[in-house]
């Protein structure tokens, strides 16, 4: 038995344990979860996130029976910004600057 989290998507949930039917699984919807009947789900969610086109949607097994799937937020949704070169976050512009000119002294 698997029970995949839809991060509290109650639409996305149902849609995915009629996936699953359809599929010839046991599933059921409750709220946002998915109860199925089998434990090796992985390969079908990815194939339920394809043809169903959601991109961004990130499988997560958190232990041998709960999954997580949820949809990845970039940080520059939230107004943060971040470094090209090593990653780093900033949260506005000028600090972007300040920080861009520490990589240019370690070059130097
Ligand atoms: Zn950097």
């Amino acid at each position: 038995m698997a029970i995949i989290d839809c991060a509290c998507d109650i639409e996305f949930a149902s849609e995915l344990a009629n996936y699953l039917r359809n599929h010839d699984l046991d599933a059921k919807s409750e709220e946002a979860l998915v109860i199925v009947n089998e434990e090796e789900v992985e390969q079908i969610l990815k194939l339920f996130l394809k043809e169903t086109n959601r991109s961004g949607y990130n499988i997560r097994r958190i232990d041998s029976t709960n999954l997580l799937l949820a949809r990845e937020v970039p940080i520059e949704d939230f107004g943060f910004l971040r470094c090209e070169m090593c990653g780093y976050v900033v949260s506005n512009e000028e600090e972007l600057l300040t920080h861009r000119r520490a990589h240019g002294i370690q070059l130097l």
